[in-house]
């Protein structure tokens, strides 16, 4: 855990969060400032800063978080209307907190390409 991370302070249970879902290793919850009518973050239980960071992983990581989201969205009946799922890394890839993790966007006919 790092201390002054925010998403590791909602792992700890130290930040509220509206949580949808969690194992071991990764844990669901939505986002506070939602972009779309479903707004959902994936992210590791364990301290990753970005997805720069899973290029010598081999645990699997980032498959595991686009897992338990498709797995998320087939339960929550979205799939057939679909969804985006996103990684945002580093400044140009607008990342404000540095804690992997994989949005999952949808309800609403998404705009592409992002801006
Ligand atoms: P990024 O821009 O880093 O890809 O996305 C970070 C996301 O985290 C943003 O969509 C932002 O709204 C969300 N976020 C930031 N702080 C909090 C928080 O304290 N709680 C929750 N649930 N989401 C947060
Ligand atoms: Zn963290």
């Amino acid at each position: 855990m790092v201390n002054d991370c925010i998403f590791c302070r909602i792992v700890a249970g130290e930040l509220p969060a509206d949580v949808v879902d969690r194992a071991e290793d990764w844990m669901i919850f939505k986002d506070i400032a939602p972009a779309a009518p479903t707004h959902l973050l994936a992210i590791p239980t364990r301290h990753v800063p970005g997805v720069a960071d899973t290029v010598d992983d081999d645990t699997g990581l980032v498959g595991d978080l686009v897992g338990a989201l498709t797995c998320y969205a087939r339960r929550a009946g979205i799939e057939d209307d679909g969804y985006r799922l996103v990684i945002n890394q580093g400044r140009d890839g607008a990342q404000t907190v540095p804690h992997l993790h994989v949005h999952l966007l949808a309800g609403k006919r998404l705009g592409w390409p992002p801006g």
